[in-house]
């Protein structure tokens, strides 16, 4: 920590800039306590550790989270100062007595107050989703902001763990182009202490429980403003987003020895029961959307699923959307799909499954016939196809759901 009370009734805090030799005098005149805990706490003024305050061995601190490593020390200090020329008065490990919580930094304000928590090393889901109970109770907004060095990129996509995900957020604005289908409003932000940057993922939709396609954003702590931080706008997909997407849909037709998690497996033996071959799923199961990432299931799974059990040899079938969301829900009580759990706004299952079954609309594969029914207009029979015509026909259906969107967009 950075922040220590002194015998004398002072607060010292680490970000202001002290020489070594102006702390040593301090350390012989007083003692320093932590403001949470009133434990006494010792400052380290090593040579090679950032200088700290920390807390004896055998005493325990209900506010002391983790233990900080240099780079969280170094991050916690470059926001504080770069908020000092952003907000009139941060205050850095302020502790909130009513919660008995101490965000690295807090910003007051009568009717919004923020407290910004800077979350370099992994802690239990659990801790994190307490704490931000803890400041919503309170009506005080939490930003999470996750370590630069947390950002794990593979091959165009990134790896967000449970822990990431809680902190991911919702972004209200739209930015002046206005987003398509494939657009997510879902964001995530990183700070660099190395870099003195933010790091923005947005546009976050999902291809595998762990793996996401998103849109980067480096900004620099000098050109960056509170209120982008605070306030990130929907980004719209990039250009890049429809090719990385086939080809994550293509990887999935011709994984040879496919990672099979338990969904999968059951799909597959689903198809396996009616001779039919899973890797020829049809192309309009795997269709991104915005919503989908709260669905930790990928699409392609979870949509085949849906065709099989509701569409397959169905045509002119009459589809009750309470029948599919209960069915759905059996699936995830089996423990056969999985919800994402994310602390940010966000809609209902209903809402998401008719984003796509609005796609499928769109695609003519049905027609919606009231609010809750929809017929089935085609005749699925899941023939196997050659590869390189499924390749094509996954590129023509999303070629054709942004054609639409755009045709929306003009009318
Ligand atoms: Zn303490």
């Amino acid at each position: 920590m950075l922040v220590a009370k002194t015998s004398d009734d002072r607060i010292i805090s680490l970000a202001e800039r002290y020489s070594r030799k102006g702390l040593e005098m301090l350390q012989n005149n007083v003692k320093f306590y932590c403001p949470g805990c009133n434990n006494p706490v010792s400052l380290k003024l090593g040579q090679t550790r950032k200088w700290h305050f920390a807390h004896f061995r055998n005493t325990t601190c209900f506010y002391e989270n983790e233990p900080e490593s240099d780079y969280h020390l170094d991050g916690k200090r470059e926001l504080y100062q770069w908020l000092q020329s952003q907000h009139s008065e941060p205050r850095l490990e302020y502790y909130l007595p009513e919660i008995r919580q101490r965000p690295d930094i807090y910003l007051p304000n009568k009717t919004s107050p923020i407290a910004i928590e800077y979350q370099c090393a992994s802690i239990p889901p659990t801790h994190l989703i307490e704490r931000t109970r803890g400041y919503f109770n309170k009506g005080i907004q939490p930003i999470w902001i996750l370590g630069g060095q947390r950002l794990k990129r593979k091959h165009g996509s990134f790896t967000l763990t449970t822990m990431d995900l809680l902190c991911v957020r919702t972004a209200e604005k739209t930015s002046r182009s206005s987003p398509n289908l494939f657009t997510s409003p879902y964001t995530s932000l990183f700070f660099c202490p190395r870099q003195k940057s933010f790091v923005i993922l947005s546009n976050l939709n999902t291809i595998s429980s762990s793996q996401f396609l998103a849109d980067i954003n480096v900004i620099s702590l000098s050109r960056a403003t509170l209120e982008r931080i605070l306030h990130p706008s929907i980004v719209k997909a990039g250009s890049h987003f429809n090719k990385a997407w086939l080809q994550s849909k293509k990887n999935k037709r011709l994984a040879a020895m496919p990672f099979q998690n338990r969904s999968e497996q059951y799909i597959r033996s689903l198809c396996y029961k009616q001779g039919l071959i899973f890797s020829a799923f049809p192309p309009y199961a795997g269709l991104p959307h915005g919503h989908n990432i709260l669905i930790s299931t990928p699409s392609y799974i979870w949509q085949s699923w849906l065709i099989l059990t509701f569409l397959f040899n169905k045509k002119n079938h009459m589809l009750k959307v309470p029948v599919v969301i209960k069915a759905f829900q059996g699936m995830l009580d089996q423990g056969l799909f999985q919800m994402r759990q994310m602390l940010c706004t966000k809609p209902s299952l209903t809402s998401i499954l008719r984003g796509y079954f609005d796609q499928l609309c769109d695609l003519g594969i049905m027609v919606s016939v009231d609010k809750k029914t929809y017929r089935v207009m085609i005749d699925e029979r899941w023939p196997y196809q050659q590869m390189d015509q499924l390749f094509l026909k996954d590129k023509l259906v999303l070629d054709k759901l942004e054609g639409m969107v755009r045709g929306h967009a003009k009318t």
